[in-house]
């Protein structure tokens, strides 16, 4: 979609800080980390939020958790622990209107979901 960001760092119109790329997804690393590692990694295909995430097909929403999964590996988080976080609409203070997965983790996080 041609006004959003992550479109447009999926493209590489934008510059990022890339850790993983399949055919479904792109990780790339948090502009204001809220941990030692945070990690967004979103869907290649632009839908709003978890919301509408009908519109994509099993493969494409599997492949965001599967490399959460990647990303918490191979940023040195997998045996540590890590939080993955999926903020959808308004209360939760969603920001960027493309379905996406914060991978955090490194330290200790706070006993607060949210
Ligand atoms: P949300 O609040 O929608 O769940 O998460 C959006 C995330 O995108 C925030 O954590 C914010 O820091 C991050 N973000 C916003 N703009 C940019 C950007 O231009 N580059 C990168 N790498 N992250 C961004
Ligand atoms: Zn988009």
């Amino acid at each position: 979609m041609k006004d959003c960001l992550f479109c447009n760092i999926i493209k590489g119109d934008i510059p990022s800080a890339k850790i993983f790329e399949d055919e479904d997804v792109y990780a790339f690393s948090d502009i204001r980390p809220q941990a030692k590692v945070h990690i967004l990694v979103v869907s290649k295909a632009h839908v709003a939020d978890m919301a509408h995430s009908g519109a994509l097909t099993d493969k494409q929403l599997s492949a965001c958790l599967r490399a959460c999964v990647r990303v918490a590996r191979e940023c040195g988080v997998e045996e540590s622990g890590y939080r993955v976080v999926n903020n959808c609409g308004e209360d939760a203070r969603q920001t960027v209107g493309h379905i996406h997965f914060h991978v955090l983790g490194g330290e200790r996080l706070s006993e607060r979901m949210g």
